[in-house]
């Protein structure tokens, strides 16, 4: 039995045994009415998360099942993705595995791609999407969505797909005001659930866009959402277990209050960024902050240090799993997950084993 309080990967997340025990409960058939209470409570629930009047369509699949999506049914011909780090990338090959043509707009690790140089990319080239990343995993870097969307808008024949993974239930996602056209996540980042539920929210523009393309595939035509989700039906079986588990955290979540989950956050973002300016630059080796100062992920830190394999492997020894580095970081740096449904007195308890782990060498 793994105890609580001790896994800090950025994904999958600690899961809270009442949320593991909600799976328990015996199946329902699917296009019940029992399902489709559970849909309606699940989509509008998550709506209110997502910052949209628009339904959140729930996906049996990994978060990456929901950008594939968003690209298939979101994008034409031309595509310029912004890349703070891996899942930016990630992005970006989705829309090319789709045959698309794809401009990267990319950052060094950690810095961000200043908005003039993707208005001037957009007034180039032709686009007709733009993806981003708001919460970057792979770097613990946040991106300006509500800046980025802005300049899209200027654009009208773009549209502006977000990729939302780690930051949807960690930090204030606003898709409606923010103008963008699909905002995607999954269950095992700042949600806290068992991986394997992806979410996507599209925009009547993609909707609209979406009717012209005759490639949209079968199992992630989007339109067979649009379809189904309003009937608070799932076009193919949905991984019934898993809602049960994400019905139940959404009721906790309203129980916490959206706004407290994300002061949260903030909270447990600043309990590692105090620690680190106190004691890490004194630690043998030191420990940098990957993400400059006010584009930090209120999810996911990346810390930079020669000595991240060992660190790993020491940590794993006192019975605590942080993340690896990942790209051009991996070797370089090891990543904490403060999300979820993580506290502060938790995070601080993992960053005093932490410091006696880098005292010691
Ligand atoms: C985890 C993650 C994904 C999706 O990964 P899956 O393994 O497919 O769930 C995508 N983007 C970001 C930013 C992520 O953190």
């Amino acid at each position: 039995m793994i105890e609580r309080g001790r896994f800090f990967v950025p994904g999958p997340t600690e899961v809270r045994p009442e949320l593991l025990a909600a799976m328990c409960r015996p199946l329902i058939f699917h296009r019940g009415a029992g399902m489709q209470a559970l849909m309606e409570r699940v989509t509008t629930r998550l709506s209110v998360i997502f910052g949209t009047r628009r339904p959140v369509h729930v996906i049996t699949g990994s978060g990456t099942a929901a950008m594939d999506l968003a690209a298939r049914s979101g994008t034409i011909l031309r595509v310029l993705s912004v890349v703070h780090g891996d899942f930016g990338e990630r992005f970006a090959r989705i829309c090319e595995a789709c045959g698309r043509s794809v401009t990267r707009l990319a950052a060094e690790p950690g810095e961000t791609v200043p908005l003039d140089r993707i208005r001037a990319a957009l007034a180039a080239g032709n686009y007709d999407a733009v993806t981003a990343t708001h919460s970057e995993t792979a770097t613990g870097t946040l991106a300006d969505i509500a800046g980025i969307g802005a300049v899209v808008r200027e654009f009208s024949s773009c549209v502006f797909l977000v990729d939302a993974v780690s930051s949807a239930g960690a930090t204030p996602i606003h898709m409606d005001a923010w103008g963008a056209d699909a905002v995607v996540s999954a269950s095992q980042k700042a949600m806290a659930l068992p991986p394997g539920l992806a979410f996507a929210a599209v925009s009547e523009k993609l909707v609209e866009r979406a009717r012209g393309m005759l490639d949209r595939g079968t199992y992630l035509d989007v339109l067979r959402y649009e379809e189904f989700t309003s009937k608070r039906e799932s076009p193919t079986t949905p991984a019934v277990s898993l809602l049960y588990a994400l019905d139940q955290q959404l009721s906790d979540i309203e129980a916490e209050g959206l706004d407290a989950r994300h002061a949260r956050h903030l909270a447990m973002q600043r309990a590692c960024v105090e620690w680190i300016d106190r004691a890490g630059p004194e630690l043998h080796g030191g420990l940098e902050i990957v993400a400059r100062e006010g584009a930090r992920s209120p999810s996911v830190i990346c810390l930079r240090t020669g000595k991240a394999p060992r660190v790993l492997a020491r940590m794993r020894e006192r019975g605590f799993d942080l993340g690896g580095g990942q790209g051009a970081l991996a070797g370089k740096s090891f990543r904490i997950g403060h999300m979820g449904d993580h506290t502060v007195a938790g995070i601080e308890a993992m960053l005093g084993v932490l410091e006696s782990v880098l005292q010691s060498g």
